[in-house]
């Protein structure tokens, strides 16, 4: 996965640019929408059971119900959704689990080379479920699990978190 610091991050700018300022209860109730993908390292299937494209629709199908639309639904289905590509752009994503055992690994390449600007698209089908390395491999003592693995990521996070808490004012309640 793309660290959690990372994903936080762009949570955070999401939300931030899609609600009023006045909307801070709505806000933070939202964030872990962009976080919540990854409670099945715990349980399921890691990047299978809460990393498929039927999990997007399932804010889309409780509108449908109500027969009423939710901005906030609609958000927490765009947060969904940018976890899990986000996922199947770094080392692949069940992406249409349970139906699928094939996980997508999308890449994508941009810049420039010796004949000068060149882009590259594709995505690759590593293995059936269970096959993604560390979900099956036992790894002796305890696993590292990076939460902000970069400077860059560090940098990225707390300027979220700033613009995050300056919109809805989190901290300085008026
Ligand atoms: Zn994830």
């Amino acid at each position: 996965m793309p660290d959690e610091g990372l994903h936080l991050a762009l949570t955070l700018f999401i939300i931030a640019s899609c609600l009023r300022e006045d909307e801070r209860k709505a806000a933070i109730a939202l964030v872990p929408f962009g976080l919540l993908c990854d409670l099945d390292s715990l349980f399921g299937v890691h990047r299978a059971t809460l990393h498929n494209i039927f999990v997007i629709f399932i804010p889309i199908i409780i509108m449908a119900i109500r027969r009423e639309k939710s901005k906030y639904l609609t958000l927490a289905a765009l947060l969904l959704a940018s976890h899990i590509f986000m996922d199947a752009f770094y080392n692949g994503v069940f992406l249409f689990y349970p139906f699928s055992q094939e996980s997508y690994n999308l890449k994508f390449w941009f810049g420039l080379k010796e004949r000068g600007l060149s882009a590259l698209f594709t995505w690759i089908v590593p293995g059936k479920v269970g096959e993604i390395v560390y979900v099956t491999t036992p790894s002796p003592g305890v696993p590292q699990i990076p939460i902000i693995e970069s400077g860059t990521e560090l940098v990225v996070l707390i300027l979220a978190l700033l613009m995050f808490s300056l919109r809805f004012k989190v901290f300085f309640h008026q």
